[in-house]
């Protein structure tokens, strides 16, 4: 028997009313893997990652994580987005709480940390992501790229088992882009399972394992990262991806 994969989206549809978004979407990811979800403007991407964590229930379809049906019961979801860490284009971060008190603020409110362990948590995470020095920063007097290295230790402070990216590096100056990417790199290498919306293709050769086409709600692309780069790509992909480089 096979194991089943850590994360199973199968036949996925989600509307909005009229508008059809998300077409029969299906993919898995492995334990350890990172998968680069890429596609125009509009396609569904964010709509498929908001999915994966239940901010959106699908309309139909099933997704399965860690071999259980999320969809089942609703009632759940804050139990699977304590596991599921979440990385917004725009950080999201508290802005009357400094660096280390956003990351305190969930161990403490949902995992039951003390001030003291929520704390040493904090400061250890703001070196995984390279700004021990910031800890006492409001959001507003850090850099974008500090912003959303913040962000990102805070969504690692619920221990998550899965990450998901919504296009991290969107709002951030070029210079600031890349401090954001190799954080992002470092803990795929370290074995992170992640889902990232990005279309720093830089990044995806460096740290995808799968890189996923989506076009109008529909995946139409499912590559292994050897043979997307390796130049065996659809010719619609291909046309995005001249767009875009
Ligand atoms: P992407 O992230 O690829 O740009 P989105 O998932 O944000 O795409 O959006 C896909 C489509 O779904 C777009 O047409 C968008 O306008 C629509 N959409 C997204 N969220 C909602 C919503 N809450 N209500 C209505 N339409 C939505
Ligand atoms: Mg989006």
């Amino acid at each position: 028997m096979t194991n089943p994969a850590f994360l199973e989206v199968t036949g996925v549809n989600k509307s909005f009313g009229p508008l059809q978004v998300l077409k029969e979407c299906s993919f898995s990811v492995n334990k350890g893997e990172t998968v680069v979800l890429i596609g125009p403007s509009g396609s569904g991407k964010s709509t498929l990652l908001r999915c994966i964590n239940l901010l959106e229930p699908p309309s139909d379809g099933s997704i399965r994580f860690q071999g259980k049906e999320i969809t089942e019961d609703l009632r759940n979801a804050d139990k699977l987005r304590a596991q599921i860490g979440m990385v917004f284009q725009n950080f999201e971060l508290f802005q009357h709480l400094n660096a280390v008190e956003n990351i305190m603020l969930a161990p403490m409110k949902v995992l039951g940390y003390s001030r003291h362990d929520a704390h040493d948590l904090a400061v250890e995470l703001l070196k995984k992501v390279h700004i021990p020095d910031r800890a006492d920063h409001l959001p507003d007097e850090l850099s974008g790229g500090q912003q959303q290295r913040v962000a990102i230790a805070r969504a690692l402070a619920m221990k998550p088992k899965l990450m998901l990216y919504d296009e991290p590096t969107s709002a951030l100056d070029p210079e600031m882009i890349r401090e954001v990417l190799d954080v992002m790199t470092e803990l795929s290498a370290d074995g992170m399972t992640s889902v990232c919306v990005t279309h720093e293709m830089g990044f995806a050769r460096r740290a995808a394992d799968r890189i996923i086409f989506m076009e109008q709600g529909s995946i139409i692309e499912n590559a292994s990262s050897d043979v997307f780069f390796g130049g065996e790509v659809s010719p619609r992909a291909q046309q995005f991806l001249n767009q875009i480089l």
